[in-house]
């Protein structure tokens, strides 16, 4: 049954992936309510707010909506990293420097760009609701969905009250409720694995890392665009300035924290208590830091479908495809499925093409998703590799790169083949755009089913040759 009025879009999360579905959706003529357990935006001024990298992929997404002043004003735009060994005998042990190949950046058409998550939570946020448009979207605040009827297609509150619509979107992260219900509706027995390596997420104030010797050196350029990395044995670091005051940004990899947080809790132990021999610019960051949070690095359950058996719920975000914990990715691929939801729905208000289109949605994003978080996942390995000669290995190939004056992660010579197949790995992944591609499906399948149909096309060119022959 098509009708003229816009589709109604539950969607439980205000975070990033929620946010990102409710503008998109909002911006292609529907009314979304979004649901969001905690009493205030991100948790409040109580959560110890930490950082955000995120790549050109999600960049362009944001300036298409039409936020790139102020996301400029709010983040400080990346250049490349600098790697060093984490334990270096307790001394500063350089391994070389990699910088974005502007030539990349250029097509990609986006930036890497370091934010506050406070920041850019609240500028979706302000996006999503205050800006004036035909269709609305509201949101509340401190509401828990403790229930879900996926065939009614209908949402239970702690409170008892009920909620329903014709698409329920669960963006409500790696531990929501959506996402385990998912689960236990394709009967999967799995469940997610520690990892073994716990993240610490702090955040040194720029007025207090100025003050100080070592860290002042952050500050200077072109360090003050980089990205430190500090590289195992079996723990590794990440620091950089970012959001208008540049304040550095300071993630500890460790095995020493048993902790199973959350970004809303504060971490048991102090980061200094978790370091190991480590670099003296890592200590004294950790001596200097705020208030630190403790989450585990986990293997995620991987679920066989992303869309209920009633093909009226969609998983989307952490919900759907948890990355590690500050992976590249996470924020990009999460304002990606937000813009390929909102683009393949502005083509329809049929709630009988919801299955449809939620179908689709899941047969685009699941390999794209499944790829990058493949390569998140080396990423951490390669990060806090153990004592061996893989670790050898990689520190030899890298400082052999910087006395050669090449990108430190260049792995080595290539032939044209090989190297032409790393560019389009990387156009592919940084050169995404999800409006694109879901337009693209449109085009190819969505759009058939609008067409008219044989019997249709038939009579309407019947009456055509009447039309001539009149
Ligand atoms: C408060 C907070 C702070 C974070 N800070 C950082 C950071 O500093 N750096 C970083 O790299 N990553 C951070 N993250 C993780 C990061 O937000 C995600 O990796 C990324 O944004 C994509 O997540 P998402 O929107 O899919 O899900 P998430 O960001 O995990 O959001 C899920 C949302 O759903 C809500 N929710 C869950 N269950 C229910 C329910 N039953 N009813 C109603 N609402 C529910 C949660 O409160 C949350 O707001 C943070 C996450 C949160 C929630």
């Amino acid at each position: 049954m098509t009708r003229e009025t816009p589709l109604r879009f539950i969607i439980v999360g205000a975070s990033i992936g929620g946010l990102a579905s409710a503008i998109a959706l909002r911006d292609a003529g529907h009314e979304v309510l979004l649901l969001e357990q905690e009493s205030q935006l991100g948790g409040g001024d109580s959560v110890p707010s930490g950082g955000v990298r995120l790549p050109p992929n999600g960049c362009k997404i944001l300036f298409d909506w039409g936020l790139e002043a102020e996301i400029r004003s709010n983040a400080v735009v990346g250049s490349g990293f600098t790697v060093y060994k984490y334990d270096g005998g307790g001394k500063r042990d350089y391994l070389g420097t990699n910088r974005w190949d502007p030539e990349l950046l250029a097509e990609a058409r986006g930036l890497f760009l370091q934010m506050r998550h406070k920041d850019l939570l609240r500028i979706l946020y302000d996006t999503a609701v205050k800006r004036p448009s035909t269709s609305k979207v509201s949101v509340e605040f401190g509401v828990t969905v403790v229930d879900a009827d996926f065939d009614a297609c209908s949402v239970t509150l702690a409170s008892g009250k009920v909620y329903a619509g014709d698409a329920l979107i669960g963006a409500d992260g790696a531990f929501g409720y959506l996402r385990r219900r998912m689960n236990q509706e394709q009967g999967s027995p799995g469940e997610d694995q520690l990892r073994g390596l716990a993240v610490y997420s702090a955040i040194v104030p720029k007025e207090v890392a100025m003050q100080d010797d070592q860290l002042q050196e952050l500050y200077q350029d072109p360090q003050r665009r980089m990205v430190t990395f500090w590289m195992g044995p079996n723990r590794g670091a990440q620091a950089f300035l970012a959001g208008k005051d540049e304040d550095v940004v300071f993630w500890v990899y460790t095995p020493d924290g048993a902790q199973d947080g959350t970004w809303t809790q504060s971490a048991e132990k102090k980061i200094t208590d978790v370091l190991g021999t480590c670099d003296p610019v890592i200590r004294r960051l950790a001596e200097l830091a705020g208030p630190a949070t403790c989450v585990q690095i986990k293997n995620y359950l991987e679920l066989e479908s992303w869309v209920s058996r009633s093909g009226k719920v969609l998983l989307l975000g952490e919900a759907a495809h948890p990355f590690p914990i500050i992976s590249l990715h996470t924020y990009s691929v999460a304002l990606e499925d937000g813009g390929f939801l909102g683009k393949m729905f502005s083509h329809t208000r049929n709630p009988d093409r919801v299955e449809e289109f939620l179908s689709a949605f899941q047969e685009h994003r699941k390999p794209r998703c499944a790829h990058i978080n493949l390569s998140e996942k080396s990423y951490v390995e390669a990060m806090a590799l153990p004592d061996g000669e893989a670790q050898e290995g990689r520190d030899a190939a890298m400082r052999a790169n910087e006395a050669a004056g090449r990108n430190v992660m260049d792995s080595g010579d290539h032939s044209e083949e090989e190297l032409s197949a790393m560019w389009d790995d990387m156009r592919m992944v940084f050169g995404y755009d999800p409006a694109d591609d879901a337009e693209e499906w449109w085009l190819k399948w969505g759009r058939l089913r609008d067409a008219p149909t044989a019997l249709d096309a038939k009579a309407m060119r019947y009456s055509y040759i009447q039309d001539l022959r009149a």
